[in-house]
């Protein structure tokens, strides 16, 4: 049911943890062979029968309908669903044959569509609140409970009491092809229309989707507890270079870990090098299992000796019977992969138009074509653009390039104030969850919303203390609000937190908008995943202002766009890691956990080798594929590239309308038409990496 499509826990491409729920992959992924045409033989008889009677009855003008209607009803109807008799009595009784029968259906199903999708939602809400939220430990029966999918069944339910029937029978199933070609033509209801009926072109089993949502949940779970604590990580001295307590989740908080310690002039380099390092050892799975997420061990990450703490900086217990040794992890994180492969492919029966997960991702829920998005990504990365900026990067780090630099953050115009300066201005504005629900309003206003629109929306949006580092979850419903989960430690919200803060709220804002103010509830959301993340991107954006310090300069956009660019280039080779992997995986179904690891790490050194060795004169690095989003999200990383594209189109917009705030509340509006659709009614051009490429080489001339 795509009308969960939105409900996804949007991720900040910056840090944030969670992203794709157990009831947006259940609902997206599809359909049924089990419904394919019964063959019984009165079928096509009761067929003519119903075309003669019901044209006669309702007139010639209504034919074209009732004959697509019926179409769609015998593709979807089963033995079990009656028989001919039955299918009879149904159409008779369920077609609406005429313009006012057929609007009261429209409407009526759009508003009790809203109330289903809405409590379904509060529901999962509620029972991942424990696993979400920093409310204490989590049981083992509150993961069965995150796991839990109440909806899970609703899909087979609304076939079963032929409410699903009643609707294929009035309003016109479409193909991506269709809505590609006559999209552009059709009216809002007519859309509206397409996306209901859309929720019903599958018939996919319950005990699919249920399998689905453990293995999101069951992965989710794997990663949102692979912790390093670095105090930890000694060097061949026993030197500790990192500080006691610093506990970082692997890839988020690693990753930014490299960013943050350009600022540090001393022991920058030497720490960046021992994180790649444990990186590294991550995605080829010679990390030793004692050391994750244990700070009762040291552990050196280049000869991989693991030794009884020496200090100790937190009183979380050793594991049970804990061995010092340096055996690996056994190749969990790719038996966790496969897991969610497996049960991803239990729905590929039941999807005859999309039979793999890869093309239910790109041609269902991004809607664009693979074979697009792979062309777009490769044009940025073959930019030659990409040389150029490397170039500028390695005269300013004055040494040659380190792989770890694909995270180089010295383009950041915010990077003229230490991360501890930040973490303080930050800390004491927001020392609780509360503090920012609070100055909501003001941030708006900030980024240009007028005051009662930033109240209206601020009154829709509820702060949560969040378990990870932050996530945002938006409603089903216009009686419910949407929910910001922000990180924010005992002394207070530190720059991290409010980064990403900043970045959920444009979702919270985004989501707020295309459900509140949208002309069908039907088409709540954005064309897909990208263009969510793009609005937030918009907001992200402008995090220093929202703190009060000075808006950038030119020169400090120049940066910005570099920032970005070099951004992209590092998230579309790991877009590309995450499809090569898929395929993959689907290309060898048999596979182990071993063979996995082998092949990923060999499609990571390949893209590397193809893309990044020109610029960094290093071959076979595997740091592509540390992502955990490949783990756990089924096939979500190449969004974030687009994202970075759209981000750029709808910025170039914002900038020609000179303010954000009405700007993006014009965009949210359109809700979830198709993605090129959207972008030309947003910008006037279709989803494309040239405003980035452009924009990019603008700031590039800039700077020199
Ligand atoms: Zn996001």
């Amino acid at each position: 049911m795509k009308g969960f499509r939105s409900m996804f826990l949007v991720t900040v491409i910056a840090s944030v943890a969670v992203s794709v729920r157990s009831e947006e992959i259940a609902m997206q992924t599809p359909s049924s062979t089990a419904t394919a045409a019964i063959s019984a033989s009165w079928m096509k008889e009761s067929t003519t029968k119903l075309q003669h009677e019901l044209t006669a009855k309702y007139g010639a003008q209504q034919q074209p309908r009732l004959d697509r209607g019926l179409g769609q009803v015998a593709e979807f109807w089963r033995a079990d669903d009656g028989d001919q008799a039955a299918f009879e009595e149904f159409v008779r009784t369920n077609f609406a044959g005429d313009q006012a029968t057929l609007d009261t259906m429209f409407s009526r199903f759009q508003t009790l569509l809203e109330q289903l999708d809405g409590h379904m939602h509060e529901i999962n809400r509620e029972f991942n609140q424990q696993s979400d939220l920093d409310a204490g430990p989590v049981l083992p029966f509150d993961e069965v409970f995150a796991g839990y999918d109440p909806s899970a069944h609703v899909l087979d339910d609304f076939f079963s009491n032929k409410l699903a029937f009643t609707l294929l029978l009035n309003f016109p199933l479409t193909t991506l092809d269709e809505r590609l070609k006559n999209g552009p033509a059709w009216s809002r209801r007519q859309w509206a229309e397409a996306r209901l009926t859309q929720r019903f072109d599958k018939r996919i089993p319950a005990d699919v989707n249920l399998a689905i949502a453990q293995a999101a949940a069951e992965s989710g779970q794997y990663i949102a507890q692979y912790n390093i604590w670095m105090y930890h990580l000694v060097d061949a001295q026993g030197q500790r270079i990192f500080p006691p307590k610093m506990r970082l989740l692997s890839h988020w908080n690693l990753r930014d870990e490299i960013k943050a310690d350009y600022s540090d002039s001393q022991n920058g380099l030497a720490k960046q090098r021992m994180i790649q390092q444990v990186m590294e050892r991550i995605v080829t799975q010679t990390i030793p299992q004692v050391v994750i997420d244990n700070p009762n061990v040291d552990w050196n990450p280049y000869t991989n000796d693991v030794k009884p703490a020496a200090a100790k900086d937190s009183d979380k217990p050793a594991p049970e019977s804990m061995q010092i040794s340096n055996a690996p992890e056994p190749d969990t994180r790719y038996a966790t992969l496969l897991k969610t492969f497996n049960a991803a492919r239990k729905a590929d029966p039941y999807s005859p138009t999309a039979p793999t997960l890869i093309a239910r991702r790109f041609d269902e829920d991004r809607e664009i074509p693979e074979a697009r998005v792979k062309a777009m990504l490769e044009q940025v990365l073959s930019s030659p653009l990409v040389p150029q900026v490397a170039k500028l990067i390695q005269t300013r780090l004055g040494r040659p390039l380190d792989p770890f630099d694909v995270w180089y953050n010295g383009f950041r115009p915010g990077s003229q104030y230490t991360e501890a300066q930040l973490d303080e201005m930050v800390a004491k504005k927001y020392p609780t969850a509360a503090a920012y629900q609070k100055d909501i309003p003001n941030l708006l206003i900030k980024l240009g919303f007028a005051p009662d629109r930033a109240q209206y929306v601020a009154n829709n949006i509820i702060v949560d203390p969040a378990r990870g580092s932050g996530h945002a979850m938006g409603s089903q419903m216009r009686s419910e609000k949407a929910h910001l989960r922000t990180r924010v430690e005992k002394t207070g919200m530190n720059y991290k937190a409010f980064n990403i803060a900043v970045h959920e709220m444009g979702h919270n804002v985004e989501q707020t908008f295309s459900l509140n103010d949208n002309d069908y509830t039907l088409l709540q959301g954005v064309p897909n995943t990208a263009f969510t993340e793009a609005l937030a991107f918009v907001f992200q954006g402008h995090d220093l202002e929202l703190l009060g310090l000075p808006a950038p300069d030119a020169k400090s956009q120049a940066e910005r766009i570099l920032n970005d660019f070099w951004a992209t280039f590092e998230i579309a080779g790991v877009g590309l890691v995450d499809m090569g992997v898929w395929h993959w995986m689907y290309d060898h179904p048999q596979a182990t956990p071993k063979q996995l690891d082998q092949a990923t790490v060999q499609i990571a050194k390949n893209i590397w080798n193809q893309y990044y060795t020109p610029v960094f004169n290093r071959k076979d690095v595997v740091l592509l594929g540390i992502y955990s989003h490949m783990i756990d999200s089924f096939l979500y990383l190449p969004d974030y590239p687009m994202g970075h594209m759209i981000a750029f189109q709808i910025e170039e917009q914002m900038k020609k309308s000179g303010s954000i705030g009405p700007e993006f509340e014009r965009m949210a509006k359109m809700g979830r038409i198709s993605p090129d659709l959207w972008m030309e009614r947003a910008t006037g051009r279709p989803v494309g990496p040239e405003a980035l490429l452009e924009a990019a080489k603008r700031a590039l001339s800039a700077t020199r």
